[in-house]
């Protein structure tokens, strides 16, 4: 996963010693996208850190809304979540 942005880096310097625009145009798309996910990846580091601090500051694994502590089961899904259930479905209904 690490190394995707790298390998599509290299691939816009080695269509430009080829050719076509057209490949060109693929490789920077393919660039652009691997631009994409990399924001992601660090939005993701990002949940990460808090997820550490938190559990520095004793409050992982506690529902950020309500205190209540957040299902096990939840947390091996995603183990960054900050809320409960019960919290974050009332999120996305509002
Ligand atoms: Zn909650």
């Amino acid at each position: 996963m690490v190394a995707t942005s790298e390998e599509s880096a290299a691939v816009v310097e080695l269509d430009q010693s080829k050719v076509g625009r057209l490949s060109r145009m693929d490789a920077m798309q393919a660039q652009a996208m691997a631009k994409a996910s990399g924001q992601r990846r660090e939005a993701v580091l990002r949940n990460i850190e808090a997820a550490l601090k938190r559990i520095d500051d004793g409050e992982y694994g506690l529902c950020r809304d309500c205190d209540e502590s957040i299902n096990p089961k939840r947390l091996e899904f995603d183990p960054t979540a900050l809320r409960c259930i019960e919290c974050e479905s009332k999120r996305e209904d509002s």
